[in-house]
């Protein structure tokens, strides 16, 4: 038995899942004649009180395409200095839309209306590239699954009003929030211009992402996909698996984030561990006294079957997900009492 929890992308297909993908109604979708995926981008977009919808293969995919859709050329993207769009999408913002990032120091990835002010170049002002879109996470992935205050959402969006910025959700784990905060799908729908969700994180599909947004601004995300080599065919199977877990795996992320809260109590017990950053939904970020203990430490855990992942500057993480199963769960608790290496 290998327990990985080095991240909710490694889960594998339920057999109910699979089950749906075999038995699913395909077209090519290429000439939106797919009637799988038109169900999941209507149902989709439903669930967030936005027009239109787009299914992607994958979640960079989808931010990539909503960053070109907000920017030309030498604008600005105000976002977090932990942000996926800046460290995990190979550069993309700069080698798909010509954009560089202002990035703002927030606390666990997130950070305030006050900040976003205060790094908005005046438009007025040629030397300074033109500021045009505000991109926030939530889940924030390397803020350790915080979930933003709905209030300083809305109080962005205000600015991006009063300064005519595209506003956009990178909502990989909007579930986990969702599942966390009371606010609904619809709550975000009405404040973001744009959001691209993930199927293939905590809802435990093998591939898929989909972007929402308005009727205006989607205008061109079809012909952007397809520009990124993302135009799909009978791709109706990968949809059948994000309808599966839109109605079997959105209420159980509730078990991932009291697994991660029950995990980052006993690491918060252990003597060797300095810091354990707050836990919200299915993220745990922490720290060691002594970094140089790390490789011994991730040793210690892989000779008992358990994977995490260093995320440098001495953190590590440990994330919850499908695949993390009660009997796992019981076994790394226990591994971790009194744990000496
Ligand atoms: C995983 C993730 C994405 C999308 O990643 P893909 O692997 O391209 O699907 C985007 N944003 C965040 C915060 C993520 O964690």
């Amino acid at each position: 038995m290998i327990i990985d929890l080095r991240s909710d992308t490694l889960t594998k297909p339920t057999q109910g899942m699979l089950d749906a993908m075999m038995s699913a109604k395909v077209g090519d979708d290429v000439y939106k004649e797919d009637p799988t995926v038109n169900e999941l981008e209507e149902r989709i977009a439903d669930m967030f009180g936005k027009p239109k919808a787009l299914f992607f293969p994958t979640g960079t995919m989808a931010n990539q395409t909503a960053i070109k859709l907000h920017t030309n050329p030498g604008d600005q993207v105000i976002c977090d200095s932990n942000a996926h769009i800046y460290h995990y999408e190979g550069g993309g913002a700069s080698f798909n839309s010509g954009v560089s990032c202002k990035l703002l120091q927030g606390e666990r990835g997130m950070f305030t209306a006050e900040q976003v002010i205060e790094a908005i170049n005046p438009p007025d002002f040629y030397h300074s590239p033109l500021t045009a879109l505000v991109e926030i996470e939530n889940t924030a992935n390397r803020g350790g699954g915080s979930c933003w205050d709905f209030e300083e959402l809305k109080k962005i969006r205000t600015v991006c009003n009063e300064h005519e910025l595209g506003y956009h959700l990178d909502g990989a784990r909007i579930w986990n929030a969702l599942v966390a905060k009371p606010e609904t799908g619809k709550d975000y729908g009405q404040i973001f211009d744009t959001m691209s969700v993930c199927l293939s994180k905590g809802l435990g599909c093998p591939i898929g992402s989909v972007l929402v947004g308005d009727e205006d601004i989607m205008e061109n995300a079809i012909r952007i996909r397809k520009i990124l080599g993302g135009g799909m065919r009978q791709v109706g199977f990968l949809a059948a698996a994000g309808l599966y877990a839109l109605d079997n795996h959105i209420d159980r992320l509730a078990e991932d984030h009291q697994k991660a809260k029950e995990i980052g109590q006993e690491l918060f017990a252990l003597d060797f561990i300095k810091r354990v950053e707050q836990v919200e939904t299915n993220i745990i970020i922490f720290e060691l006294e002594n970094k140089a203990d790390e490789p011994k430490f991730l040793k210690t855990l892989a000779d008992k079957n358990i994977r995490l992942s260093g995320m440098g500057n001495g953190k590590l993480r440990i994330v919850t997900h499908l695949d993390y199963t009660n009997d796992m769960h019981e076994y790394f608790l226990n591994e971790l009492k009194g744990l000496k290496f």
